[in-house]
Order: C-alpha cells, then structure tokens, then sequence
C-alpha cells in the first residue's frame, strides 16, 4: 500500500509559472499514512524538456527540503509515499521510476501485481529484456516502453495500447499516475478498482490544474476540487492544455473497492467511492453496538466506559459510545511521532513500536470495565499488550469490539499479510481469542454490518472470506518469495 500524486498545470496564456512539484511535495505530506518507508518525486519542465528527480528512504519530510524541491522544475509532476510489498529497501526499487526511451516516462503505483514472477520471466526470458529492479511498477514500464516502440507516430494509440496490455496481463491491484515527456499526465486503475485514485482540478486566473490521488484529502489541502474517482479499468491522459481524455479498457468487470481501506488505511478526511472514511467509520460504530448491546442486556458485560486504541478506531468509538449511551472516554494516548505498528517490517519492530506508541491516563482506566473499540485484529500481539497495559493501571475487565470482521485470509493487493498463518484469527474462535489476548470478550463486527457501513455491496473482503476479485494463480510463488524476501530483511537487520 502506498500514496501516489501527479500534478499538471496547464496556461490558458502566459503566466507565471508555477513548480507542480510543490503541490506534489505538499499532497504526499497529506498521504504520508500510506507509507513510510521512502518518498519520490519526478518533475518535467516542457520548456527545457527535461526530467528532474529525487527520492530516497525515509518520510516526505526527511527526503525534501527547500533546496532539493527547488530542483524540481516544471509544471508537471507526480510523487510516491512507499509502503513495500514487493521490492526491496534498495534504492533502485524506489518510485516514481524513469526512463528516457522510447519516450520519457515517469510513472508511480500503488498496488501489487500477483503474477508478477511470472510476467518478469516473460519479459527477461521470451523478450530478453533486462529487468533492473525487483519492483513490480518495471513491468509497467515494459509494456508501455514497448508499445511506444511499436507506435512511433502515435503518441495515444501507443499509450492505450500498452494500458491495453497491462490491463490484459496484470492480474493483481494499481492505482497508477505517470508522464509522458512533451505529452502530459495520466493514470490508470485496475479493473476492479482495488486501490483509491480521485481526480481533482483547480482554476487560479489563467492557470488550469489537475491533479490524480490515491486520496481525496490531498485535493482539499491544496483547494483543488474533486471532479470524480478514476473509474475501475480507466485510462486518463491530461495534455499540456489541460484537454482530459478517458477511455475505460475493460468489460464486465465489477467494481471492488478493498474494504480496508474505509476501516484502516485511508485518511478519515478523505472519501472513496463517494462514501466518507469519516462517515463509514461511525456507521461502523452504530453498527457494531447493535451486536454488543445484547452482551449488555443479558448482564455478560457491563462496561463502564467506551475507549478507543488511537488513532483509527476513535471515530467509530464515538458512534458505538453514543449508540450504548456509556461515556467515551480516551484511556490511551498516543505518541504522534512513531510509526504505525502494523506497518512496520518485522514482529519485534512492532512490538517494540507499541511500547513506545501508548501511554495510560491512569484517571479514566483505573477501576472501570472498559469496552476497548479497536480497527482490526492481525497478530493479536498489540491487543495481548495494550490489554495488558490497560490492566496494570487498574482497569478491571476488557471487552475488546473490533470494527472489522476477523481477518482470517492473505491479501494479495498490497497489504503486508500475505502469510495466512499469521492471522491470529484464523484458527481461533472467538472464545479462545479473548482468552488468549487476555481479554473477557472479543466482539467482532459482522461482514452484513461492515458492507452496510461502507454503503456498497461490492467491495474486497477478499482476506476476510477468501473470495478475491481476481484470479489468485501465482500466489504460492508469490508467497513464497515475499516471505524469503522478509528473511533477507530480517537477517539484514541483525
Ligand atoms: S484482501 Fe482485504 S486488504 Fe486486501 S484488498 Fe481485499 S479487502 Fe483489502
């Protein structure tokens, strides 16, 4: 899972020119929640026709500073928050990524492509390509480098062509934003529309902007307004002039948003499908106490108080607080300047974050039955230590209600569970659940609530029910070389 951004400014005279890489810079501070590991940015100036880039590991405000952004000429721009799930830490795998033939092409994606070893050995074996990097994103970068070979003089036919391609082969999720140097910017979705992208656009005097997303709050931060989402299997290109052309590339494909992306990773000011992050996660509250209430009624549990694990799940606590009529309370507070846990590589970073995330207020949690609201369960090794924590400083019992039903399958788009046997969920019940995390219940929320939360019938829940959008041929392989590839980070680290 990661954050892309493209920016175009285009003149309807002349004017003064304004860098799109600071609006780039700008929106990734905005879509940092989406991944910490490195930043990228790529500008192109139409005037000098040249590319100028920077990124490196680290977060937005680590990599860029005043003096790298003012290297970034041109009024065409896109960037790149990085979460990897594919790829390693080395630099060659970090995006947006380049190249300068056929054409100059930047482009930068959030996602994961399943057959990705399988399409890799296509092109460096039957094509005798060479692949440079272990990132997925190459292989985009194969199909339209070759398609703008095949059609020199036909600048759209080639870049439809080869999203053609893409959206042919590709099994797996993106949610792409690239550049065509002297052309302009584009982007494309997957044809279930897996990962978030928006469109935006903004008018200043004689400037017309635009600007794709992973997500809406990047446009409400910078005052661009949001036109619509990029449809599931959609092609956009922006010319220089600010012209958008669409085409959608596929048929009969159904729109599958991930649900995940409501209940965790997305900013809760932004909005997908429409559907406010903010808005669902209250429904997810209501919802969730409905199923709670009954444990009330019948006297198994009676919570004194409702308390959220900051930060995501503090919007449906407010609901569910306010739905049981108990006090909401903020019982654990976190420290804004360390990263979210389940984002981190390995189990010790992890577990090593949550001691240094949390800290009690001991007056709200001593002596109280607290109904603990949390997004999701994965390892179950943040539950085991916040209840844990909570019970040191006096609470006295913990009902822990999850927002999300239990995650019990891999997911192969981009969020970092592939190994299914991690999943704590997946060969407990709930009893032995509550047991294990030390808990008096575990209350998970229903997948009929979830999907009436969200608003749409049809979204990804691929990893709470198996049911995936796409074929999952080449998952083994997949597996198995993510979790070598974790090895190696693992052994790096020692
Ligand atoms: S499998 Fe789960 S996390 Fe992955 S895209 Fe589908 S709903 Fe989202």
């Amino acid at each position: 899972m990661c954050g892309v951004v493209g920016v175009l400014h285009s003149y309807l005279s002349n004017d003064v020119l304004v860098d799109a890489a600071y609006d780039v810079y700008r929106s990734l501070l905005t879509l940092q929640h989406r991944g910490q590991d490195a930043a990228g940015i790529v500008g192109y100036d139409f005037t000098t026709r040249k590319f100028h880039s920077h990124k490196d590991l680290g977060l937005v405000g680590q990599v860029f500073n005043e003096k790298v952004l003012s290297k970034l000429s041109g009024d065409m721009a896109i960037g790149h928050t990085r979460y990897a799930t594919t790829g390693s830490d080395s630099k060659l795998d970090l995006q947006p990524l380049v190249t300068g033939f056929p054409v100059g092409l930047g482009i930068a994606h959030n996602g994961n492509i399943l057959n990705y070893h399988e399409v890799s050995r296509f092109f460096s074996q039957d094509r005798g390509n060479q692949l440079l990097t272990n990132n997925d994103i190459e292989l985009f970068q194969n199909f339209w480098c070759q398609s703008f070979s095949q059609y020199k003089d036909n600048f759209l036919g080639a870049l439809i062509h080869g999203a053609t391609e893409i959206v042919d082969k590709l099994r797996g999720a993106y949610a792409l934003v690239g550049m065509v140097s002297d052309e302009g910017l584009f982007a494309l979705r997957d044809p279930n529309g897996i990962r978030p992208l928006v469109l935006g656009q903004k008018r200043e005097g004689n400037r017309l902007s635009w600007m794709v997303a992973s997500e809406t709050v990047s446009m409400n931060f910078l005052g661009f307004e949001y036109v619509r989402d990029v449809l599931p299997g959609e092609l956009i290109f922006i010319d220089k002039k600010g012209e958008l052309f669409s085409k959608i590339l596929t048929k009969g494909h159904v729109a599958k948003p991930c649900m995940f992306e409501w209940v965790y990773f997305s900013g809760a000011e932004s909005s997908i499908e429409n559907q406010s992050v903010y808005g669902v996660r209250l429904n997810l509250g209501i919802g969730l106490a409905k199923q709670v209430k009954p444990f009330i009624e019948s006297g198994e549990i009676s919570p004194d108080i409702v308390c959220p694990v900051p930060d995501t799940s503090r919007t449906s606590a407010i609901s569910l607080a306010e739905e049981l009529g108990l006090p909401y309370r903020e019982g654990l507070i976190k420290n804004r300047y360390t990263q979210r846990s389940f984002i981190l590589k390995d189990q010790e970073a992890r577990e090593r974050a949550i001691e240094l995330k949390l800290s009690p207020v001991v007056s709200e949690i001593q002596g109280k039955n607290i109904l603990l609201v949390d997004d999701s369960i994965v390892r179950g090794s943040t539950s085991i230590k916040i209840i844990k924590l909570l019970k040191k400083y006096g609470a006295k019992e913990i009902t822990l209600a999850i927002s999300c039903p239990p995650l019990k399958h891999a997911c192969f788009y981009g969020v970092d569970f592939p190994d299914p046997n991690q999943l704590v969920a997946r060969n407990k019940t709930n009893d032995e659940l509550a047991e294990y995390i030390g808990a008096k219940r575990v209350i998970y929320l229903t997948e009929e609530n979830l999907k009436k939360g969200i608003g749409l019938e049809d979204v990804c829940m691929g990893c709470l029910d198996g049911e995936y959008p796409t074929p999952t041929d080449g998952s083994e392989e997949f597996k198995r070389r993510r979790e070598e590839h974790k090895k190696s980070l693992a052994l790096e680290c020692l």
